[in-house]
């Protein structure tokens, strides 16, 4: 069934290479040759982070051995991959339906992950999740955007709770300092942080036991070869780097992935995506962008109940599971966004930027100690925000799952599930995803996400 979709699932661009979502003959993919150096397979997935690697779990999990996946993973030890560097929240608020969705199935799945992705002779995995709150205030000027995003939020069956005066709020937090507040918004359930490496880890090894091929090297482009035995073919050039040397391998294949992260719209290039004419003039609207993460000792700090706090003015912390301790992160201002050509971290930016909200809003924060700090790219969607998900509409072999902006981690189990129905279905079957397509950059209609932290 899945697999007469896959065949039946043509192309209607002009684009006259595109064969996508066809098999490619089984005889070809079992030559020793091919299971050391794969140089065919159905499903290229470009990128080995928490999307790609939730792409290829969801995929295996349904077609087991009727597909034939590789993916591609630059740097297997994921320096300055966003998924090793992220704070691993996970919330319902946000402004646009979809992503209050892709939260709930991102935490069906953390809660059953132990169970999901327990690969046989090796310890479960334990994402290591801890309930709690999000706690977003508002100032006199921005409780009405609050409240329409509580209304969004509880039309989408989130789970959250208004605190509409401060005296309400002062009453449920004494530790807080109000002043200027006037609303504020709590999570009741299905909030909470965990262990992004442990659920990357945990994707990673049961794709790789489901059969998914994992090949460390760096994708650097696709040709097209014509005129062999099977026509049009697609082709992406890999170097795999072996001993430092360049080692450059070519492989076929039906569909490709691009799971880049914040190298998207680079990578897109690569890809013909942002290079061509019309529709292939736009590039993939994504970029790095620098993100610091502070953790700090707060010895008399808000105590066990403290929510993940968001303050007015942008700050936002989440506590870690060891009593008093906390990550704190604000968002630069358009002025402020730091250089992206290392990961050096902006200690200053602390001092003058989060540290004076966070102790104004929470007086014991003046007794803070910088325990230690590291820096992360966000995969920022320029255009909105959004993640950008589904076939590009000139390359229609080319599925893109990208530009998440900063939420990419709880939403990897529902982009991995949607991007397998859209490959194997030819349409989103659970969660409607529609409205994240590229299409939207093409119309220049932008769906803008506005709780982005
Ligand atoms: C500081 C920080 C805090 C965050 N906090 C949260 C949070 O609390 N909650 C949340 O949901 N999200 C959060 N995020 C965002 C989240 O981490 C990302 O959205 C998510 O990890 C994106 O996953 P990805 O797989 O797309 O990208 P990545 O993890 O960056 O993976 C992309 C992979 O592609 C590989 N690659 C790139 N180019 C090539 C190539 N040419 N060939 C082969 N491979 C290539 C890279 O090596 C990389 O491993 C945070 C991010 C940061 C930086």
């Amino acid at each position: 069934m899945i697999l007469k979709c896959l065949l039946n699932c043509r192309p209607t661009s002009s684009w006259k290479h595109s064969k996508i979502f066809k098999i490619l003959p089984r005889n070809l993919l079992t030559s020793e040759k091919q299971k050391e150096f794969p140089t065919r397979c159905d499903i290229l997935i470009v990128g080995g982070g928490v999307i790609g690697s939730s792409v290829a779990y969801h995929l295996k999990e349904k077609v087991g051995d009727k597909l034939s996946i590789v993916l591609v993973e630059a740097d297997d030890t994921y320096r300055a991959a966003s998924s090793a560097l992220s704070m691993g929240c996970i919330r319902q608020q946000f402004t646009v339906p979809e992503n209050i969705y892709l939260s709930r199935y991102g935490m069906e799945f953390l809660e059953k992950s132990h169970h999901l992705l327990k690969v046989p002779g090796l310890d479960p995995t334990d994402v290591q999740f801890h309930p709690r709150g999000f706690l977003m205030l508002a100032s006199e000027a921005s409780r009405g955007q609050l409240l329409e995003n509580f209304k969004i939020q509880i039309d989408a069956g989130a789970k959250v709770e208004l605190l509409s005066t401060e005296a309400e709020i002062k009453s449920r937090f004494p530790w807080m300092n109000t002043e200027g507040i006037t609303a504020g918004v709590i999570g009741t359930a299905n909030e909470g942080w965990f262990d992004p490496w442990s659920l990357l880890m945990g994707l990673r090894q049961k794709a790789l036991s489901l059969g998914t091929h994992y090949i460390r090297g760096e994708f650097t482009g696709i040709t097209i070869k014509e005129n062999t035995t099977t026509t049009n073919l697609n082709i992406a050039c890999l170097n795999l780097k072996r001993d430092k040397e360049d080692v450059l391998h070519e492989i076929e294949f039906a569909t490709l992935v691009l799971a880049t992260g914040h190298q998207s719209g680079k990578i897109g290039k690569l890809a013909g995506i942002g290079k061509g004419k019309g529709i292939l003039s736009l590039p993939i609207p994504v970029e790095p962008r620098k993100r610091f993460v502070y953790c700090v000792h707060v010895p008399n700090g808000p105590g066990r109940d403290c929510p993940i706090f968001c303050d007015n003015t942008g700050a936002h912390f989440r506590p870690e599971a060891t009593p008093n301790i906390y990550l704190c992160i604000k968002a630069p201002t358009q002025e402020e966004e730091p250089h992206t050509c290392n990961l050096n971290v902006d200690y200053e930016y602390f001092e003058k930027e989060i540290w004076p909200r966070l102790a104004k809003r929470i007086p014991s924060f003046e007794n803070l100690k910088l325990r230690q700090a590291w820096a992360g790219f966000y995969d920022y969607n320029t255009f909105d925000q959004n993640a950008i998900l589904g076939r590009h509409p000139a390359l229609k072999n080319i599925v893109l799952a990208t530009g998440f902006s900063g939420h990419g981690i709880q939403h990897a189990p529902g982009a991995g599930r949607a991007v397998m129905e859209y490959i194997l279905y030819g349409r989103y079957l659970t969660i409607n995803l529609e409205r994240f397509g590229f299409e939207r950059i093409i119309n220049e209609k932008p769906l803008y996400e506005k709780n982005i932290l």
